[in-house]
Formats: structure tokens, sequence, C-alpha cells
């Protein structure tokens, strides 16, 4: 199983070689500004699974620990693909919603959902955390 995407343009590809090691859906704040949206559908694979063939372009913002989060973007269009945590060196997060297949994203949880905005709509069938999920969640 190969899950592959992009950005809108095409300039940046990626593929995965394993499976996702956690699938959730996101309403903290910092992923509701950076991408405009309701919350972010989030999967994150190790590293070493994931080639990625164009130059994403990179801003950084501090997370709550203090540590960095750089979230890659494609220079030529924009949109929003990848998330590196300082506190997850090992993993790189990817926004479903740029998969060549969406339905392939099987979100877990709901985290931050204290966040979510009014006319956010949370699936009731997924775990759902009022704040970030509890370690090994
Ligand atoms: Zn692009
Ligand atoms: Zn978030």
């Amino acid at each position: 199983m190969t899950m592959q995407g992009g950005c809108l343009c095409g300039a940046i590809r990626y593929q995965c070689s394993q499976k996702p090691i956690l699938q959730f859906n996101c309403h903290c704040r910092d992923c509701q500004k950076s991408s405009g949206g309701p919350y972010v559908p989030i999967a994150f694979f190790a590293m070493e699974s994931v080639t990625i063939s164009g130059e994403p372009r990179y801003f950084q913002s501090l997370g709550r620990s203090g540590k960095a989060i750089r979230r890659g973007f494609c220079p030529n269009c924009g949109s929003r693909l990848f998330g590196l945590l300082d506190i997850m060196p090992a993993q790189i997060a990817i926004s479903a919603g740029t998969l060549d297949d969406p339905a392939m994203f099987r979100p877990r949880a709901n985290l931050f959902a204290s966040h979510a905005a009014p006319w956010d709509h949370l699936d009731n069938t997924l775990t759902t955390f009022a704040d970030n999920a509890p370690q090994g969640a």
C-alpha cells in the first residue's frame, strides 16, 4: 500500500512506503490559522518512509512546548503539505487533503476539540479529546 500525493500545482510530490503511525483531525488554533479551515486532517508517518520531490518552503512557529513546528508549503502554489515537529523528530505530518486519494485517510481521533469553531462539525464516531491526546493515545 502506497499513499501518495502532492500540492495543487504538482511541483511538490510525496510517496509514503509505510502506513501512517497516527491519524487525527486537529482543531487547534494554529491549525486553523495556518490552513484557514476549521481543522487540519493530519497523518504522521515515519520520516524514513516518506520520499519528497520538489522543494517545500518551511515556515516556523513555536508550539505550546516552546519547541519549533515547521510547516511546509509549495513555494509555487501555496498548498500546505507537511509539518515537522521538533518534539517528534523521527516523524513527518502530512495534511491529508493533499493525498491523491483522500479516502485513504482514516482519522482515529479529534484533537483540541475545545478549540473547535461553533461551525465546525466534529465526527462524533471518533475518540475526542478536549485538548491534546494523552501520551500513547
Ligand atoms: Zn504547488
Ligand atoms: Zn493543530
